[in-house]
């Protein structure tokens, strides 16, 4: 092989004889053929299906890092007048002006002139080949298609990318960044201040510190926690990334752009006048819907019975009070969850409770 990393697609279900003809392919494209590669060429020249192309250029791209994407931005009105091009989707910003015909357009809102071409990363290796056996499945076109043209045209747009489950793994590895060496001293400065005699400063300051920290996994999330240091208050700026239309993420159909969250560190179970305190917090901050608060205990007791009742209560008038007590940072402790998808799965449930709730009235 003169990329022997592409012998990995064969994880993918990628046929032997597909690996061999892009890795010949690839070997002979020199100096600046090896920048913005179409995959519709590699289509063409090897008489291969479209959407084929497309995937295994995706593979090759965010799975095995052969090749780097660009995203070039054509100009919706003047077509085919290119108007920019990306290293990164992020970079991508929400308002571009065309040169040609001056008139200003966000990317989102025509993805499908959102091109992606890709870079050759590596040199091939000269001597490479033949290496790996030829005993692999004869099957596999079947299983490589699940990037869907959406029309006739031979390009790959970000959106065919976005809209297949290779392009929303993308998106979700970007939203979701733990640091799971620095948790596990977080969490064990939680655990000490548990201790009998620590004082409530430390008890305060650890549990921020790790709440903080589990927030800022969430890359869309800017944390900070400077603002309300007195009592225990952590302010969250949610940043929407207009690529995030073609995903699901709960939270985000009532999260807007504010978080409030409160940390309680204290041996009591959690009284549901906090529930109702952080609503009323929630109400002097603008475009803010949800609240979370970390705690050492949960709701128990009596206490349970008012906490989840003014939740319900709350969630009605479209806001949300979730709970993320110890035992959360625990289960997060050993199983290093994805936190977004732990705190999406804490807001459906209390959107079931909400439904059932109305059911039952009914
Ligand atoms: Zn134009």
């Amino acid at each position: 092989m003169y990329f022997p990393s592409l012998t990995r697609l064969k994880d993918y279900e990628v046929e032997y004889e597909l690996i061999v003809r892009f890795d010949l392919w690839l070997s002979k494209l020199s100096g600046s053929q090896r920048k913005g590669i179409r995959p519709a060429r590699f289509a063409s020249d090897e008489r291969i299906d479209y959407n084929i192309a497309n995937e295994l250029f995706a593979l090759a791209a965010f799975k095995i890092k052969l090749l780097h994407a660009n995203y070039e931005v054509y100009c919706p009105y003047c077509t085919h007048e290119l108007v920019k091009v990306f290293s990164d989707i992020d970079e991508i910003p929400e308002k571009l002006k065309c040169n040609e015909c001056g008139k200003f357009f966000n990317p989102y809102e025509f993805d499908e002139y959102i091109e992606i071409t890709f870079d050759l990363l590596v040199q091939p290796d000269p001597d490479g080949f033949p290496k790996i056996k030829n005993k692999l499945k004869t099957n596999v076109f079947g299983s490589i298609s699940s990037i869907k043209s959406s029309s006739k045209r031979s390009s790959f747009s970000v959106q065919e990318l976005l809209i297949s489950p290779l392009g929303k793994e993308e998106i979700e590895a970007k939203l979701f960044i733990p640091d799971w060496q620095a948790y596990n001293v977080a969490y064990n400065r939680f655990i000490l201040s548990l201790a009998d005699g620590v004082s409530t400063e430390e008890k305060g300051k650890a549990l921020e510190a790790i709440s903080c920290l589990i927030l800022s996994f969430i890359t869309f999330f800017r944390v900070d926690s400077t603002v309300h240091t007195l009592t225990n208050q952590i302010d969250v700026t949610v940043t929407v990334r207009p690529y995030f239309k073609y995903i699901e993420i709960p939270l985000l159909r009532v999260i807007k752009r504010r978080l409030l969250c409160e940390c309680k560190n204290e041996d009591e179970n959690v009284p549901s006048i906090w529930v109702d305190k952080l609503a009323a917090g929630i109400d002097k901050v603008d475009n803010c819907k949800v609240g979370i608060i970390f705690s050492r205990h949960k709701f128990s007791g009596d206490d349970l019975k008012h906490a989840k009742a003014s939740q319900i209560e709350h969630a009605r008038l479209n806001k949300y009070i979730l709970n993320f007590p110890k035992t959360d940072f625990d289960l997060v402790h050993n199983n290093q969850c994805n936190i977004l998808n732990f705190l999406d799965d804490k807001f459906e449930e209390l959107e079931m409770r909400i439904a059932r709730r109305a059911s039952t009235v009914l």
